[in-house]
């Protein structure tokens, strides 16, 4: 019952979710989670930690120089981090629809930083913004390891 077709090309898209510190306080996790799980995305990776001002320098090594780095770094070692990797077609980019516009007042109802936030300095959730981006964060947060290969059984039913 169990039909597995793992060649379909870009099924194996992933990209990196991660819950951060005012999502995990406010008890999030759960909804955010239940999102792309609903979907149809696939769970390949999970952890909570604390980031290290280190890791947060590689992962938004693009905003170093922006004068809100310093409160997005604050903000980011503030507490656990729940960190993702979720896998599917077209993932980074439904993902970011998902997840919707950096400014929550920018940010759809029916997303995540539409539905939960209102502020652009505590938006809930980071969401890779691409694919070369997704590989590289994934990369940094993960070992290989800690991702799992593994066919769900709907496959057959969220894909041709
Ligand atoms: N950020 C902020 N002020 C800004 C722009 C960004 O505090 O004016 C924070 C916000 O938490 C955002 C993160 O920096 O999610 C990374 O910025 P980016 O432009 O990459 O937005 P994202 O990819 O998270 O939508
Ligand atoms: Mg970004």
């Amino acid at each position: 019952l169990c039909a597995v077709f793992p060649g379909i090309a870009g099924v194996r898209e992933r990209t990196l979710i991660a819950v951060k510190p005012d999502g995990v306080q406010r008890r999030l996790v759960g909804q955010i989670m239940q999102r792309f799980e609903q979907r149809g995305f696939k769970l390949v990776g999970l952890k909570m930690l604390k980031a290290s001002d280190d890791l947060l320098s590689q992962h938004y090594r693009d905003l170093q120089k922006k004068p809100f780095y310093p409160n997005l770094l604050r903000y980011m070692t503030s507490g656990p981090l729940v960190v993702m990797v979720w896998e599917g077609h077209n993932v980074v980019r439904t993902s970011r629809l998902m997840v919707g516009d950096t400014n929550p007042a920018e940010a759809h109802p029916g997303t995540v930083r539409g539905d939960f936030s209102i502020h652009i300095s505590r938006n809930v959730v980071h969401a890779s913004d691409s694919v070369e981006g997704a590989q590289r964060e994934i990369q940094l947060w993960f070992s290989r390891k800690d991702l799992m290969d593994w066919d769900s059984c709907d496959h057959s039913s969220t894909y041709q």
